[in-house]
């Protein structure tokens, strides 16, 4: 192993530990450090003589050494120290800190141990550091007996002494010798000579110190000078750039100082905004822009500085000499060099020129969409995906509902048909296709369904939209409703149809009377095909005859008169006459001018042969009629002749039976005033009822003259005061009186138009029955009381008697109609018909309301005298 390589290691051995003297490890090995420790035998043995010849010489070589090169003393100092003290080896240890440990470093070694320059030692492990700790020169004999001095560090000292040396009164090293063998032994001249040289030693490492400090902050100094220098040219560099960049940005800048917002910088777009050239730096915000006072900005800007927090401009109006301007900025606030903010610094930029763009665009947008309002066609716009985007009013009218923007796809309708009526999805309608190929189209024709059912057929019109690179930026569509034009198309055709199927010759001719259009009735009338008969003059129709009839005909369509049921002959196509009924009117084009005639041609043959039957038959009814009128008047003359004389026979028959009647009654009484005596009682019983038959014989006799009087007796209506009649008939019969009867007859009953006799019997039959029809020992009581109503008087006669069922009502107005029977309660049956015929030939009328056992209220009307 070379001394080369252990110079480069430590001294340390690996296996020596870091603790410190006496408690070493391996005591047994290690010896107590006043073993080896000599020192007092320097002073016992024989000094030498010293040699200051020696030592000047060497004092003097290290002077020089020290002036010229300092960094060499310490080297020199040691190869000085092993001459002087003519020892073996020597060094220089300094004190040192090395990851936190205190080592002692080999600064200089001459002799023996020269190889180890450089090496380390730690403090504790170290002779130096004994000597430090003590602070005075130390000899050690065989010091490997107590420090771990590595076995290869070669040769192994026998002695060593040590002087410790100073800087600033701190042991900052040792100088050191070292006899290897017993041949050389220090004494106390080494150690003085060695002390001198630590002295050198302690000043040596102080210059050297002090020249390591100086050339340190020199270049610690030169260093910051030349960063200072970049630093400060980079600073100029940059802050011409920035003004260069201030100078000419089109942003516009300026920067306002202090609570009275003083320009300090403003650069020419800046300065443009003021709208004057004058100079502004210096001059305060209010003074440059009084305006800023009304609009807040003073504020805003003093509040920048105030509270250090920027703020934006958006789109903020500027007015100035009467022009509007538009800009966005930031306003930042800015801090002096003692870091407070005192400036505010203004960025802007003019908007104007995008704002304008924006205006037009949103004109031009609203322009295009009033336009598309105002469109009485259905139109929307879509996106290029097909999502509607916008539509006018007449789009919710033709798809019955709001379209939703932006959710509605393709169409504004709510379901799509094609026209024969098959569903069509939304994404197949016109509009999808046109977007979807990129290709406008002109009417297609669709059907659409509104929410309500309703369905609406329409021609679409879409087309996209391109920008300027031709890309599709969206679709416009117009839906035109042909709802009306599909009803024309069907009411055409219907007609045509009807035209068609009609029996009728349906044609029409031009005002030159050449024939135009020819229907299949026509065929079958004339025998001419549609073809054979168009284009020809109508005259070929027309047996020559009559042609003058065409000219007036279409002098007369010429004005515009039409012909209703001309009757009149036409000639087959066969030459066969035919006999027609023609309407002609004339045809007008959409502005109303005649441009020819229609013909409706009648085949009226049949109805001629008809009419002539009809004709024929009526004749044969009508004479029919008038024998048959003859005939009815020679028999109710007959007949009438039959009833006066059956009134006359019934009269004669009715007056002449009261002759034997009475001569019956008179033969009777006789018999009962004069015979009685002659007669038992079962004869004069039987006599009793010959006097009561006859008695009611008589009184039907009478009855029926009295109603074959009223049939025959002429009438003449005069003004009856009812009142005395009633009072009269009363007054007259005692049935109407007490105890027989109570009659209550209310005052003041009107003058009607009748007949005195006639009336008089009438209220007589109806108070008689009154008073007759009541149930057995009930008193009869009978009201008779009058209405005025319309200029009529009506009487009514009410009774508290039997009563009469509704479905007897009509009955008892008929001759010898009675409900009850004789035995039950007299009479003839004929009262009531009298009493109607009478009042009906007073021209009144008779009736009754009553219910069964409810008494009856019978009354007569007359009119009003
Ligand atoms: P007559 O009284 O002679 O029977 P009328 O012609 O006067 O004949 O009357 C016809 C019938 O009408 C009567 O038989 C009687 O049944 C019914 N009748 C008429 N007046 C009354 C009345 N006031 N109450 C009930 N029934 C009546």
């Amino acid at each position: 192993m070379s001394r080369k390589h252990h110079s480069q290691q430590t001294l340390e051995s690996p296996h020596q530990s870091s603790s410190g003297l006496g408690q070493h490890p391996d005591q047994t090995l290690r010896q107590p450090l006043e073993s080896i420790l000599t020192t007092h035998e320097l002073r016992r043995r024989p000094s030498r003589r010293p040699d200051y010849q020696a030592e000047n010489k060497v004092l003097t070589s290290l002077m020089r050494e020290m002036a010229g090169s300092p960094r060499s003393i310490l080297r020199l100092l040691a190869e000085s120290a092993l001459k002087l003290c003519r020892a073996h080896s020597s060094g220089i240890s300094l004190l040192e800190e090395e990851n936190g440990r205190k080592i002692f470093r080999w600064h200089a070694a001459a002799g023996q141990w020269s190889p180890y320059l450089g090496g380390t030692m730690p403090r504790e492990d170290s002779p130096c550091g004994i000597v430090l700790d003590r602070n005075a020169p130390l000899l050690f004999s065989h010091p490997e007996r107590c420090f771990p001095i590595p076995p290869d560090v070669t040769p192994a000292p026998v002695e060593v002494l040590l002087i410790p040396f100073h800087f600033a009164d701190e042991p900052i090293g040792t100088i050191w010798v070292v006899a290897h063998d017993d041949s050389r032994q220090f004494d106390a001249e080494d150690e003085r000579i060695l002390t001198s040289l630590g002295r050198f030693a302690s000043t040596a490492y102080q210059a050297l110190a002090s020249l390591d400090a100086l050339k340190s902050q020199a270049q610690a100094r030169k260093k910051a000078e030349a960063e200072r220098d970049r630093l400060h040219a980079q600073q100029l560099r940059e802050h011409q750039l920035l003004q260069r960049l201030v100078e000419r940005s089109p942003v516009a800048i300026a920067i306002m100082r202090g609570t009275d917002l003083e320009f300090t910088l403003a650069n020419p777009a800046y300065l443009a905004i003021t709208g004057s050239s004058d100079p502004i730096i210096g001059r305060v915000l209010l003074d440059v822009f009084p305006e800023a006072r009304e609009t807040g900005a003073d504020q805003r800007l003093l509040n920048v500085i105030r509270t250090g927090r920027p703020y934006s401009l958006q789109n903020t109006k500027f007015v100035r000499n009467q022009i509007e301007t538009w800009w966005d900025g930031e306003v930042l606030p800015l801090k002096n060099e003692a870091g407070v903010v005192d400036s505010a610094l203004i960025l802007a930029w003019e908007t104007t020129a995008r704002k304008r763009a924006e205006e037009a665009l949103r004109q031009s947008e609203q322009r295009f969409r009033r336009i598309l309002d105002a469109l009485p066609a259905a139109v929307y716009t879509t996106d290029p995906e097909g999502r509607v985007t916008h539509f006018n009013s007449a789009a919710v009218v033709i798809s019955g509902r709001v379209p939703e923007l932006l959710t509605d796809n393709w169409c504004v309708s709510w379901k799509l048909y094609q026209p024969d009526g098959t569903p069509m999805p939304h994404g197949q309608c016109p509009m999808a296709f046109a977007l979807k190929h990129g290709r406008a189209i002109r009417g297609a024709e669709a059907v659409l369904e509104r929410p309500d059912g309703t369905r609406v057929p329409f021609l679409a019109y879409p087309t996209p939209l391109r920008d300027a690179d031709g890309k599709i930026v969206g679709g416009i569509n117009m839906l035109v409703d042909i709802t009306e034009r599909k009803e024309a198309e069907a009411a055409t055709a219907f007609l045509a149809a009807i035209v068609n199927h009609s029996d009728d010759a349906i044609i029409s001719k031009d005002l030159n009377g050449v024939i135009t259009s020819w229907n299949k009735g026509a065929e079958r009338l004339f025998g001419y095909t549609a073809q054979e008969a168009i284009g020809h003059p109508v005259t070929m129709l027309i047996p020559p005859d009559r042609l003058p009839e065409e000219t007036e005909i279409l002098s007369r369509i010429r004005r515009g008169q039409p012909m209703d049921h001309f009757e009149t002959v036409r000639v087959r196509k066969d030459r066969s006459l035919i006999e027609v009924s023609l309407t002609v009117s004339p045809v007008r084009d959409s502005k109303g001018r005649i441009i020819g005639a229609s013909k409706i041609a009648r085949d009226v043959t049949e109805r001629k042969k008809a009419e002539e039957a009809m004709r024929q038959a009526k004749e044969i009814l009508a004479n029919h009629a008038a024998g048959l009128e003859r005939l009815v008047n020679e028999r109710t003359a007959a007949l009438q002749e039959t009833i006066v004389d059956l009134e006359a026979f019934s009269y004669s028959v009715a007056h002449d039976m009261r002759a034997p009647l009475r001569a019956m009654q008179s033969f009777a009484r006789i018999l009962v005033e004069e015979h009685s005596r002659h007669l038992n009682q079962t004869a004069t019983g039987y006599l009793d009822r010959i006097i009561q038959s006859s008695h009611r014989l008589d009184r039907l006799i009478q009855d029926v003259l009295s109603y074959t009087k009223i049939l025959q007796a002429d009438f003449p209506l005069e003004h009856v005061d009812l009142d005395r009649l009633v009072r009269d008939i009363i007054g007259s019969y005692p049935d109407f009186h007490s105890p027989h009867s109570t009659v209550l007859v209310a005052e003041g009953l009107p003058t009607v138009l009748g007949n005195q006799a006639w009336l008089t019997q009438c209220l007589s039959n109806l108070l008689s029955n009154a008073v007759k029809f009541v149930r057995p020992g009930v008193p009869p009581l009978v009201k008779v009381f009058a209405e005025t109503l319309n200029g009529h008087v009506r009487v009514w006669v009410e009774d508290n008697g039997i009563g009469i069922s509704p479905r007897d009502k009509d009955r008892i107005f008929r001759l010898f109609e009675r409900i009850h029977s004789v035995s039950e309660y007299s009479g003839t049956g004929i009262g009531l018909t009298i009493a109607r015929k009478a009042i009906e030939r007073m021209g009144g009328h008779i009736g009754v309301e009553s219910e069964l056992g409810q008494g009856s209220r019978f009354w007569i009307e007359l009119k009003k005298a």
